[in-house]
């Protein structure tokens, strides 16, 4: 049901953001990869989802206008890319917070303002923003990443406010622990800032909150994304979707 539609996705070459690529490309959309990522391994994605893909660095706010330039007018936005870091507010290096900021919350700004004008036009668009659990509630030693988790949520819902008239939906997509390299990334600096194992990372941290003591798979979140590409969703608006195993419902 997406046939002429133009989706981007960032970070979209690994994780969550290849799974709403992916479903958004078998919904019929053409769909715009962005992310890094070994070459031959992006062109042959880029071939399996007849996808283009752009490089971008989304924390330089030039590359995101030429990424927004070279992809043309968008119908379906979804701003995923995101990166995180976890150290005690005292140790957290300045350099990873500025880089969380741009990355997880400011990126999505710069691709919404360039995008909203032909969506305007158009009189049809969705804006998608993967959050976080950590978009409604708080960790330890993750300063930077909820901050702007939680900041994405409200830009959000404000843009939400602002297109509402326009046929443009915005929402959030509020995930708890998926099985990503940006998951398993973190399990060794978690390790050493709670003092724990491996499993007990696992199972006492990342899972004791996720009530199904199961991680969300990707391909969840994709049949996520494409649901609020509905028309029926024309309504879905400013909210802020879990799926998160019934964490923050406790
Ligand atoms: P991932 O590490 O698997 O993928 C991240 C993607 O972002 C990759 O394609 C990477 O190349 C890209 N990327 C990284 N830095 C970039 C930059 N500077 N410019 C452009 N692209 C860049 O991560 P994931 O787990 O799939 O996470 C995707 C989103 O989902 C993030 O916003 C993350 O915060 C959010 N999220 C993840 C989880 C989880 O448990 N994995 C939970 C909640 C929210």
């Amino acid at each position: 049901f997406l046939e002429g539609k133009r989706a981007l996705v960032t970070g979209s070459t690994s994780g969550i953001g290849l799974a709403i690529a992916r479903a958004l490309a078998g919904e019929g959309a053409r769909v715009v990869l962005n992310g890094f990522g070994d070459e031959d391994e992006i062109a042959k994605l880029c071939e399996e989802l007849g996808a283009t893909h752009s490089g971008a660095d989304l924390t330089d706010v030039a590359q995101v206008g030429a990424m927004m330039e070279q992809a043309g007018e968008i119908d379906i936005l979804v701003n995923n890319a995101g990166m995180q870091h976890v150290a005690p507010v005292e140790e957290f290096p300045v350099d990873k917070w500025n880089l969380i900021l741009a990355l997880n919350l400011s990126a999505a700004f710069h691709t919404t303002r360039l995008a909203v004008p032909s969506m305007k036009k158009k009189g049809w668009g969705r804006i998608i923003n993967t959050a976080s659990a950590h978009s409604k509630v708080a960790s330890p030693f993750k300063g930077a990443y909820n901050a702007a988790k939680h900041g994405l949520d409200g830009f959000t819902k404000t843009i939400a406010l602002e297109l509402a008239e326009h046929g443009v939906t915005a929402n959030c997509i509020s995930p708890g622990y998926v099985w990503t390299p940006l998951v398993e990334n973190q399990i060794p600096d978690t390790m050493k800032a709670r003092g724990m194992t491996r499993d007990e990372v696992i199972n006492d941290v990342l899972l004791v909150k996720q009530a199904t003591k199961k991680f969300v798979q990707p391909e969840e979140i994709g049949a996520l994304a494409v649901f609020l590409c509905r028309d029926e969703m024309q309504n879905v608006n400013g909210a802020n979707w879990s799926i998160d195993g019934g964490w923050t419902a406790e």
